[in-house]
């Protein structure tokens, strides 16, 4: 089943909740966003990025 990626537009905007705010990049394998930081990950569900640090990593 293909994951909803996250539009382009909003890629842009998107920054690592961190202090270096790093660009994000969006993985499709995992479905998920990658920061090109600090290599935190953030779930994408139905295409809406999960940009909690608390969901930086599977809770289940
Ligand atoms: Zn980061």
């Amino acid at each position: 089943m293909p994951a909803t990626a996250p539009k382009p537009v909003l890629l842009e905007l998107l920054r690592c909740p961190e202090p270096h705010h790093a660009p994000l990049a969006y993985d499709r394998e995992a479905a998920a966003l990658v920061c090109s930081e600090c290599a935190k990950v953030f779930r994408v569900e139905d295409g809406i990025p999960v940009m909690l640090l608390d969901g930086a990593a599977p809770l289940d």
